[in-house]
Parts: C-alpha cells; sequence; structure tokens
C-alpha cells in the first residue's frame, strides 16, 4: 500500500472532482490523487464538490454537495422520494444518456476483462415511454407513526420508504397496492413486526399481466390466520373488481426472502393469464415471470436474432427458470432442451410448454455445469448453446464445457456487464465475439441486459 497516497485522502475531506464516467451501480465516478472516487447522482461531464465518507484501499466513497458544472443531461427526477426509495439510480439523468451510458458500461467492461479495444456494442434499445413497466409491486409492510406505510428499503438500510405511487410501477399495480393498504389500515390488521415477531402482514404484491390486463394480489403473511379476513376480501373485492385472484402466502421464518413454501387462494383463479408474443402463460402468485415485458420481448427476438436458426439445430437453454426462451426459439429449432436448478421452475417451464403445445423442448432439473458435460459425454451435440446466468456468471465448470463441447454459437444473455466481459475473456480461446446488444429492461436504474452472441472459430455457418 502506498501510505503518502493513502494519507491524502480521508473521511471528511472535501474536494471538487470532475466525473468521467458512470460506475455499474449508476454512481458518478471521478479521480482524486489518482485514487478512484465514487459520488452517487454525479453524472458525467460535471464537476462537482464532495465529501468523503469512506475510504477504501483501492478507492474511496464521496456524497455529492454540490454539482458546480452541470452536465447537459441532468433532469429533475419526476418522483418525490427519489432521493430517500432504493429502488431507481438513475432517474436524475435524461433518458437518451442513460441509455448511451449503458452501453458506455458495456464497452468499458469488455475493454477492461476481456482486452478488446474496440468491442462490437450496438446502441441500447431503449423504451418509447420509459415508466410504468414494471408489472409486479412487491411492497414489504410497516408502521410509521402509527400508520400502516408499504414500500421499499432505503438504499443500504432498513428504513422503509412509504410510496404513494412508484412511477415506474404499471399503474395497475400501485391502485392494486394503495386500496389494500387502506382497506388492512382501516380493518385493523396488524402489521408483522420483524424485531418482536409479531403481526400478521409482511408483504402486498400486486401483478398485472400486460398481455390480457388480469391482476393478482397476494398478501404474504407470518402467520396461517388473517384476523377479519371475510371482511378483509369482501373490500378488496369490491374495491378493485378488477382483481382475478387473492391468494394468501404464509412466511412464518425470520428471513429476507419474500415468499414462504405455502400458497392458498382466499378468493377467485390461483394464476393469472398472461401473453408474450404468441406465447402464453398461466402465472402463479410465486411464478418468476420477466418484470418488463414490453423490453422482454425485444430481447428474446436479439436472442432469437443471435441464434439464427433454421430449424434443423439443437439448441440447450441453460439457467433456463420457467423456460420462456426456450419456448421463444422452440418453433424455430429442430429440439430445445432446458437446463434450470430449481425444481418449481422446471414444472412451470415444463407446464409452459404444454399450455403452448410445444413438443419439440424438454426441461431438465440440474446444474448446468453437470448436466450439459454429462450429455456431451452421452453424445448430444448442441448447435446452439443460450446461456442466461444469475449476476455471478458462468461456473468455470461449465465455461470449460462450453471449450470442450464447442457449440457453433453461444448467446450469452446477462444481467451483469463485468462477469459478462470476464465470461466472455475465456470464451475468446475458441470463440469470436460477434455482437453485444445492450437491451434497457430496468430503465431509470443502472440495470443494463445484454445479449451477446458468439461464433465458434474456424466454423462455417
Ligand atoms: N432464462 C430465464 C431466467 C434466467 S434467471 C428467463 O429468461 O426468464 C437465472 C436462472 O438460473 C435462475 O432461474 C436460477 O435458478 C438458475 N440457476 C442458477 N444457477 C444455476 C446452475 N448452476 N445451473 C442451472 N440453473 C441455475
Amino acid at each position: 500500500m502506498n501510505h503518502q497516497q493513502e494519507a491524502s485522502i480521508r473521511v471528511g475531506q472535501q474536494m471538487t472532482l470532475t466525473i468521467k464516467s458512470l460506475g455499474i451501480n449508476g454512481e458518478g465516478i471521478g479521480y482524486f490523487k489518482r485514487k478512484i472516487v465514487f459520488v452517487d447522482k454525479a453524472l458525467p461531464g460535471e464537476v462537482v464538490h464532495a465529501e468523503v465518507t469512506q475510504v477504501k484501499e483501492k478507492y474511496a466513497v464521496a456524497r455529492l454537495l454540490r454539482v458546480v458544472e452541470k452536465s447537459k443531461s441532468r433532469t429533475v427526477p419526476p418522483c418525490p422520494v427519489y432521493e430517500e426509495c432504493g429502488g431507481c439510480s438513475l432517474q436524475h439523468m435524461d433518458y437518451q444518456a442513460q441509455l448511451a451510458s449503458k452501453r458506455e458500461i458495456v464497452i468499458e467492461s469488455l475493454r477492461k476483462y476481456a482486452r478488446l479495444d474496440h468491442p462490437p456494442v450496438a446502441e441500447t434499445i431503449g423504451m418509447d415511454n420509459p415508466w410504468s413497466y414494471r408489472n409486479k409491486a412487491q411492497f414489504q409492510v410497516g408502521k410509521q407513526d402509527g400508520k400502516l406505510i408499504a414500500g421499499l428499503y432505503q438504499t443500504g438500510s432498513h428504513k422503509l420508504v412509504d410510496l404513494d405511487s412508484c412511477r415506474v410501477q404499471h399503474e395497475a399495480t400501485s391502485e392494486i397496492v394503495q386500496t389494500a393498504k387502506q382497506i388492512l389500515g382501516e380493518l385493523g390488521i396488524p402489521v408483522y413486526d420483524e424485531r418482536k415477531r409479531t403481526g400478521v402482514i409482511r408483504t402486498i404484491v400486486a401483478r398485472v399481466a400486460f398481455g390480457t390486463g388480469e391482476t393478482q394480489l397476494t398478501l404474504v403473511t407470518a402467520t396461517p390466520d388473517i384476523p377479519r379476513v371475510k371482511e378483509l376480501i369482501l373490500e378488496l373485492r369490491t374495491r378493485l373488481p378488477q382483481l382475478v385472484g387473492i391468494t394468501q402466502n404464509v412466511n412464518t421464518q425470520k428471513t429476507s426472502l419474500v415468499f414462504g413454501d405455502k400458497t392458498t387462494v382466499l378468493w377467485g383463479k390461483p394464476t393469472i393469464a398472461e401473453k408474450l408474443g404468441d406465447l402464453s402463460f398461466a402465472l402463479s402468485a410465486r411464478a418468476f415471470f420477466q418484470l418488463n415485458p414490453e423490453q422482454t420481448k425485444k430481447l428474446y427476438d436479439q436472442v432469437k436474432k443471435a441464434a439464427g436458426l433454421t430449424g434443423s439445430e439443437l439448441v440447450l437453454d441453460l439457467y433456463c427458470g420457467t423456460g420462456t426462451i426456450g419456448l421463444w426459439l422452440a418453433p424455430h429449432a429442430r429440439e430445445v432442451r432446458g437446463i434450470e436448478l430449481i425444481p418449481e421452475a422446471v414444472e412451470d417451464a415444463r407446464r409452459n410448454a404444454e399450455h403452448n403445445g410445444i413438443a419439440n423442448a424438454s426441461f431438465h432439473v440440474g446444474r448446468a455445469e453437470q448436466l450439459m458435460p454429462k450429455w456431451a459425454k452421452q453424445g448430444v451435440r448442441p448447435d446452439v448453446v443460450v446461456v442466461d446466468p444469475p449476476r455471478t456468471g458462468l461456473d468455470d465448470a461449465l465455461i470449460r464445457s462450453l471449450l470442450d463441447v464447442k457449440p457453433k454459437k453461444i448467446v450469452y444473455v446477462s444481467c451483469n456487464p463485468s462477469t459478462l466481459a470476464k465470461d466472455v475473456s475465456q470464451l475468446l480461446k475458441k470463440y469470436e465475439l460477434v455482437s453485444v446488444q445492450p437491451v434497457d429492461m430496468f430503465p431509470q436504474t443502472s440495470h443494463v441486459e445484454c445479449t451477446v452472441l458468439l461464433k465458434l472459430r474456424g466454423a462455417n455457418d
């Protein structure tokens, strides 16, 4: 460690910085005495005055005090609780600039980790209206000054921020949450208290199907019984006639996981019908579905384009979740096989295949890094492998197996540019990076999703 340099920055110190770029969490990045400094809510091109709040070996964190020279991309965040809520991180940036910055983040990651000077990264595919895009609101319930509140936690804290309306949520979900909150308060149904482990209501989950307009309300409770449950259901049905089902999920554990194991129907249907392109889905309360359906369709179309199927291919859909990517591709392939770790998701995937009359797709429970090499030993030779891993990226064993099995194409769907770039750098041993297409699945946040095409070197199409 360089002590001289270390001594030159301390907590509480104020400094003026020029912001050079946007970090992976949406913070502005500047340099002070060659040390990287992250400043939350500062934008590239700005000169800001900031106060150091944390000093680490490789970086420092500073709090924005004042913008000295303002970026043209700076906008007034429309959300009244933007500063407190941890849900969004880029509302202070114009949408077109958000899209450009997300592309820059992907380019920078590939430069840094895959050592590519000019990675082939296309313009980010955005939304015409980058608001009201989320199909599910999952709000924690709490008490504030004796009043029932519901919302999200502040970034890095356990303080609940009450959300009366949330601009990135579809209006239908906001209306359900607000009305449910009001009714629960009126009936005096006790809120779960995490510390004392008393009370009943933990979370309100509202979901809307964009394709059909059907809506569903789920109450997550700490106890199997809900006091005044009959009145509750009657009020909900009267004031929210758009609901097709009300379900209860019981989570008795002291945990940060939202859902428990048991879900029961309090009234109506257990599922809502959703449509995406030509596919339809029956979604139960806990079933996973992408949160931004409009952009999901664009993302999956990019996967289809990258895969370039002719109808004769065997496609593997690794980390397949409920099988949506595999089912999207199945009509254009000879056969699709999906692998997913969570058994319930695989059951959903099979049900989804049946529901859509898709007979050439099968779904298997297992670890991608174990099942794919096992199949390879049995002579299974995929033409195209689609991977859509969690933020941690691909397992080393899976990368080795891909380099061994050598499918002609790998289509990598990534929600984390850093792990994507690290994995790509390994795959470059045998693959060429053909295209990278960022898709904005979460406008107003710093998340960026990419569809990446890698082609086996020397393979003909
Ligand atoms: N492709 C899906 C969602 C992918 S999310 C869609 O578009 O909807 C990533 C999925 O990978 C999760 O469902 C997670 O359960 C699964 N997963 C995590 N580790 C895995 C592993 N080692 N092998 C297979 N699946 C895994």
